[in-house]
């Protein structure tokens, strides 16, 4: 049995996979923030034509520009791994692979589509990027990217995460990004905040509406978004095909994916890829992990909202649990968003995905056993497909069917050992969302159509 399953570079795909081709219906369109049709050259405040034509395209295969290739090469292809001592930990006899993604530099998924979209603006002309960060993961995905065109990057990183995750803010610094605490004094949505909430930790929707109103207020200077979008889902897509390929080459096919879903960036990228098998016919579940704190397929509705805190930007129909909704404090910062991509949110909503959320704890018991028999220290976010594969894998027990379990380890948790250490003291708890602080924001939903 192989351990490593690994492809050459030359084995790299050439082209990313756009499930609009293969989708049932079209897209929900995007409307203006007071709820009229949008035309997408709306957007070319903040983003260069190629990922505007990226966001609406229907084309099935996108070329990847030999440049963008180029970068990925200095970690890609990614590694499929067969995790088969967390399989006899179990006594399981399910399969068990996982893809794993924290071999980047900056540790997680994140950099594939930093390195595009950096790209694409530098094509353009643009030479600066202002972006949000929230666990720091994004911001030094961009960092990175950033420094790799020569390009100069912003960062606002929500301040609870400041405070909090240091290294994640010298690694940016490292990477020549200028990183503030957001929300800041330097934007009027910053100001606005501060008014009114003072000691405001932050939170990513309102880092998004400072970056957001930073790019459209400077010529020189573009935004990019770290998930969400369907270019960013786009470009993760490299994830699910290489996982096909290497399965390929070990004889084997996944019975269920699962996948961390915050923005669903990295659920998009492994699933997607295999979405074009199941709109063919094939059966095989696509599981998107979210936390119970912040449960945005499970309990969230299926509604236009604002992608900020502010509403800033334009308007999306996705799952959203209110684009006021202030998630808790909990660990796994890359899952603390209250919307979702419209892709999954719509396939969702088709009954073509499937969700589960799980509470804290047991996605650290998870990413504890993973890491005492795998070896790797999964980021938080990662824990949670790493506990939805466990329980899939005991439920393989019970039921002795011999099932191809496939998981995204979407990044390493090696900044996040304070959250570790938290878990360890048993400091951690479980939070179940209350449905009327749902309701509650739910209540202050844009008015559309
Ligand atoms: C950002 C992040 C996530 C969640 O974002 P998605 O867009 O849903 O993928 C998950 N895992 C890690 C390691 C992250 O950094």
């Amino acid at each position: 049995m192989k351990t490593k399953i690994l492809l050459k570079e030359a084995e790299m795909p050439t082209h990313w996979y756009n499930i609009v081709a293969d989708m049932p219906n079209p897209p929900a369109p995007i409307l203006a923030p007071d709820g009229s049709p949008i035309s997408p050259d709306a957007l070319t405040a903040i983003f260069p034509d190629a990922i505007i034509e990226q966001e609406v395209s229907a084309e099935r295969w996108i070329a990847i520009p030999d440049e963008v290739r180029e970068v990925l090469r200095l970690w890609r292809p990614s590694p499929l791994y067969r995790a088969d001592r967390l399989e006899k930990a179990l006594k399981t006899p399910a399969k068990i692979y996982f893809k794993n993604e924290a071999v980047s530099p900056a540790g997680s998924h994140k950099p594939n589509t930093a390195v595009a979209q950096a790209y694409y603006n530098k094509q353009q002309g643009i030479m600066r990027l202002a972006t949000e960060t929230g666990a720091g993961q994004w911001g030094c995905s961009l960092a990175l990217a950033g420094q790799m065109f020569g390009m100069e990057v912003r960062v606002y990183m929500v301040k609870v995460s400041y405070d909090q995750k240091p290294y994640r803010r010298s690694m940016m610094q490292t990477w020549g990004a200028e990183v503030f605490a957001s929300p800041t004094e330097m934007t009027q949505s910053g100001r606005h905040i501060l008014e009114k909430h003072p000691d405001s930790p932050g939170s990513l929707g309102i880092a998004i509406s400072e970056a957001v109103e930073e790019a459209a207020g400077r010529a020189d200077t573009n935004y990019a978004l770290g998930s969400v979008l369907n270019h960013v889902l786009l470009h993760q897509t490299i994830i699910g095909e290489e996982a096909k390929k290497q399965l390929e080459l070990v004889g084997d096919y996944p019975d269920i994916i699962f996948a961390p879903c915050g923005g669903g960036s990295n659920f998009g990228g492994i699933a997607f890829p295999f979405f074009a098998d199941k709109a063919a016919g094939k059966k095989i579940d696509l599981v998107a992990v979210e936390p119970t704190s912040c449960p945005t397929l499970t309990k969230g509705i299926y509604a236009y909202d604002y992608g900020d805190t502010e509403g800033l930007t334009p308007l999306t129909k996705m799952y959203t649990l209110g684009h006021d909704f202030m998630p808790p404090g909990i660990h796994a910062g890359g899952l603390r968003y209250h919307g979702d991509s419209a892709l999954v949110s719509q396939l969702y909503d088709e009954g073509l995905l499937s969700a589960v959320a799980i509470p804290q704890m047991e996605t650290f018991q998870a990413g504890e056993l993973f890491a005492k028999t795998q070896g790797i220290i999964p980021a938080p976010e990662s824990c949670h497909a790493v506990a939805a594969t466990i329980r899939e894998a005991k439920r393989c027990v019970e039921t002795g069917e011999p099932k191809t379990l496939l998981f995204n380890l979407s990044g390493h948790g090696h900044f996040d050992m304070s959250s570790y250490d938290r878990y360890f003291k048993g400091e951690l708890e479980d939070f179940e969302y209350p449905d009327e602080a749902i309701q509650e924001s739910l209540a202050h939903l844009p008015k559309v159509g």
